[in-house]
């Protein structure tokens, strides 16, 4: 499609339709008098807004669209494409036996995550995933320096997110993603670690090559650990238990 992408032009072809469009209302108001709902000079003296105005109004709401449509569809690429790199490899290393035991097993060591746990892994895993899985995502996305400082720094922080160890209420990942703080923490459990590898955004490769384990976060009464918990000695309010009662 030439220079321009699909996903380029349906961002700036309305905003051309727009005013192409109204163009030719205004045109037509011009030279059609006996079908004007107002007359002209209504249209200039009831209006509290002059046609300027009108204008400088509508080109910065526009382009405030463009802009949030431009990263949200650079980020969404971004996010896929890492998601994607970052499926195959972990759960390439948990296959690979020599990969798990001297390189991954680093990460799993952590079978209670907490956050700054989330980075705890061995060097080769960082370059591979993180490093590689970025200048990837980096690559495909087109995004920008300087929009990429905001899409690692939102990485970053998801990835603490996600190994925090709190179910805290109204968290915004939570509410936004199901790949969440409680989804990897299935992962880290020993009967969790052959499911659930997708990271850090969506569950969507889990589910496609099922390896997508069900759970809900159950309150528990009182502290009181269930089955699941009988290692925990504190009294942690909320506890992760798979929906069906058992691996699927
Ligand atoms: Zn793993
Ligand atoms: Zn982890």
């Amino acid at each position: 499609m030439g220079i321009f992408s699909d996903e380029i032009l349906a961002i700036f072809v309305p905003i051309v339709v727009y005013w192409v469009y109204s163009a030719m209302y205004m045109a037509l108001g011009h030279s059609m008098d006996k079908y004007r709902l107002h007359s002209r000079s209504e249209e200039d003296s009831k209006n509290l807004v002059s046609k300027s105005e009108v204008i400088k109004g509508v080109l910065l709401q526009q382009l405030v669209q463009a802009a949030v449509a431009a990263v949200v569809f650079t980020f969404s690429l971004a996010m896929v494409v890492l998601d994607g790199w970052q499926y195959a490899w972990h759960r390439y290393m948990h296959l690979n036996r020599f990969l798990y035991r001297h390189i991954h097993s680093w990460h799993h060591r952590l079978v209670v995550p907490y956050a700054f746990g989330s980075q705890y892994n061995h060097p080769v895993e960082g370059l591979l995933l993180d490093t590689l899985g970025g200048a990837l995502a980096f690559v495909v996305s087109g995004m920008s320096p300087r929009a990429s400082i905001f899409f690692f720094s939102l990485c970053t922080v998801k990835g603490v997110d996600d190994h925090c160890g709190l179910w805290l209420p109204g968290n915004v990942f939570h509410l936004c993603f199901w790949n969440n703080t409680a989804y990897h923490d299935v992962h880290h459990q020993l009967r969790g670690n052959r499911f659930n590898f997708s990271q850090p955004f969506f569950i969507t490769w889990d589910k496609l090559f099922g390896t997508h384990m069900p759970y809900v976060v159950e309150k528990r009464a009182g502290g009181v650990p269930t089955a699941h918990s009988r290692h925990c000695k504190s009294n942690i309010p909320f506890v992760w238990k798979l929906s069906s009662g058992k691996l699927p």
